[in-house]
C-alpha cells in the first residue's frame, strides 16, 4: 500500500471520528484532496483509493495534470489567488471556484464558462479576521452578491469559503469557523441555501466539522509537505 493510500484512509477516519465526536450527519462532511505542487502522478495514487475531488491553488500547474489525468473521473477545484488574466482558464477546465473574491470575477468566469458545460459551482471568499492584506469579501460585498446572482445564469452559488489565520488551540481555531457558519445562516434562503461550508484544513480540520463545514481542504496530510511554498 502507499504513503498516500495509508494518509488518506487515516484523513477519512479523522474526519469520521470529528462527525460522530460534534454529531454532524453522516456524510455531510466531503473531503477535497489539495494537489497543488504534487505530481500526477500522486494524485492517480489517490484515485486509485477511492478519491475523486481535488484542490489547485495555482493555474499553469493545474492545466498540465488536469491534461495528463483526463482519462480519470476527477471533479477539479480552483481554490488559489483568481488573477484577471486567467479566469478563462478556470471557467473552461474547473468544476468548483472556491476563492471568489471580487464581482469583476463573477462577471468574468459567468461570461466564459462554456455553453457545453455545466454551471460553474462558485463559493464566495470571505474575510473573516479584518486583516488588511487578506483576500476575501467582507460580508457586506457578499450579501450585495448574493442579491445579484440572478444575473449570473451560468455560475451556481454554493456557499461560502474562509481561509482563517492560524490559530493556538482548537477553541481559537473555532471562532473564524463559527461566525463563517452564523453568517451563512443569516443569508441563506430557500431558493439560495450556501449549503457549502468550504472550511478546514491539515491543521484545522476538527475544528472546522465542529462548526458545520461540509468540504475540508487536506493537502499536507494526504501528500506529505509541500517542497515549495505557496507563492
Ligand atoms: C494549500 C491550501 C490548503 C491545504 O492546506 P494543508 O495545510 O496542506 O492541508 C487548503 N486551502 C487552501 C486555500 C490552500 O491554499
Amino acid at each position: 500500500m502507499s504513503a498516500i493510500n495509508t494518509r488518506l484512509e487515516a484523513v477519512n477516519q479523522q474526519i469520521q471520528h470529528a462527525i460522530k465526536k460534534y454529531h454532524r450527519d453522516a456524510d455531510s462532511v466531503s473531503l477535497l484532496a489539495v494537489s497543488k505542487t504534487r505530481p500526477a502522478e500522486e494524485i492517480a495514487l489517490a484515485v486509485t483509493a477511492g478519491q475523486h475531488r481535488f484542490g489547485e491553488s495555482y493555474i499553469q500547474e493545474a492545466l498540465i495534470k488536469i491534461d495528463q489525468l483526463k482519462a480519470l473521473q476527477i471533479e477539479w477545484h480552483f481554490i488559489g489567488r483568481i488573477q484577471g488574466n486567467k479566469t478563462r482558464s478556470i471557467a473552461e477546465n474547473f468544476d468548483w471556484v472556491h476563492s471568489i473574491d471580487s464581482v469583476k470575477q463573477i462577471k468574468r468566469l459567468n461570461e466564459q464558462r462554456p455553453k457545453a458545460l455545466p454551471p460553474l459551482n462558485i463559493c464566495l471568499q470571505i474575510k473573516i479576521d479584518d486583516e488588511e492584506s487578506k483576500a476575501g469579501l467582507s460580508p457586506e460585498q457578499a450579501k450585495c452578491i448574493i442579491d445579484e446572482m440572478a444575473h449570473y445564469p451560468r455560475l451556481l452559488l454554493r456557499g461560502f469559503m474562509t481561509l482563517p489565520a492560524p490559530a493556538e488551540n482548537l477553541e481559537e481555531q473555532r471562532q473564524p469557523f463559527k461566525t463563517l457558519r452564523l453568517l451563512r445562516d443569516q443569508l441563506a434562503t430557500e431558493a439560495m441555501p450556501l449549503e457549502t461550508l468550504s472550511m478546514g484544513m491539515s491543521d484545522d480540520l476538527e475544528a472546522a466539522i465542529a462548526e458545520g463545514s461540509t468540504l475540508v481542504r487536506i493537502g499536507t496530510a494526504i501528500f506529505g509537505p509541500r517542497n515549495y511554498p505557496a507563492k
